[in-house]
């Protein structure tokens, strides 16, 4: 179903969107408030059940580069009209005791950390390569486009006639879908290609704005791609090859250029 159909409509409390940085116009079902609980609910049922890293020195570096992305971030949309947003970022950034290469981020700014990620970066701007894309995820409202296209498949237009207590429901069935967390700590669903790159684009110019060379981004991703042995969570949901590489190098001019006006 196309945006436009969907706002025809009418009974959704939220229709379509348009991603900041990128323009793209997206299906958005679910409110920013709802997304943000569901998002809540499956972060403090992960943290409950994770250990925190006991490296001092590590978990500070997660936490600074984290915080000088997010003051970026928000830099970025108090200056483009996306104020609201802002409001559903409560950043909170942790290292977790974990050997694989991982990292993710749910709604709301909850970024999570293994320790075995810095098997590959090796220094805060291939940290802020990875804290970067996250962020992107998040920003773009990628975890909302998924929940509104499972709500869409799942429940069909029967939905847009359900009361809002009906459809809160719906949204927390695909939230356990989408974040995945339940079935298998810190796994999510991969993000389709469209979503990925666009999330690397974001990154980047997040990490420009927060003064890292994007340059970690291409040495990050071909230490990723090298390391293909290495079966971890993230590199099965984030494939790095010479598409990927290409992509995110086209785009760095553009990138700088954007990042030089903050
Ligand atoms: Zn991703």
């Amino acid at each position: 179903m196309s945006c436009v159909a969907v706002v025809c409509v009418g009974l959704f409390l939220t229709g379509c969107g348009s991603v900041p940085l990128t323009g793209r116009k997206q299906m958005l079902l679910v409110s920013d408030q709802e997304v943000y609980e569901a998002g809540l609910t499956q972060y403090k049922e992960y943290m409950a059940q994770s250990e925190l890293s006991t490296d001092a020195k590590t978990t500070a570096m997660v936490k600074s580069v984290g915080q000088k992305l997010a003051e970026a971030t928000e830099k970025y949309l108090r200056a483009n009209g996306f104020e609201s947003d802002i409001e559903n970022l409560k950043w909170e950034f942790n290292l977790v005791k974990n050997n694989e290469v991982n990292a993710f981020c749910l709604p709301g700014g909850k970024i999570v950390v293994y320790e075995g990620l810095f098997a590959i970066a090796q220094n805060e701007a291939e940290l802020a390569v990875v804290l970067g894309h996250e962020i992107g995820h998040a920003v773009a409202k990628h975890s909302n486009e998924r929940m509104s296209q499972q709500i869409l498949t799942q429940y069909g237009a029967a939905i847009l006639s359900q009361a809002l207590s009906q459809k809160s429901a719906a949204v927390q069935g695909v939230a356990v879908n989408v974040f995945g967390l339940g079935a298998k700590v810190g796994m999510m669903l991969p993000y389709s290609r469209k979503h990925e790159y666009e999330a690397d684009y974001m990154g980047i110019v997040f990490m420009e704005i927060a003064g890292y060379d994007s340059q970690s981004a291409l040495d990050f991703w071909t230490k990723m791609s090298a390391g293909g042995g290495n079966a971890s969570d993230f590199l099965s949901t984030h494939p790095s090859d010479t598409k990927r590489i290409a992509q995110i190098k086209s785009r760095m001019p553009e990138a700088k250029k954007l990042a030089s006006q903050y």
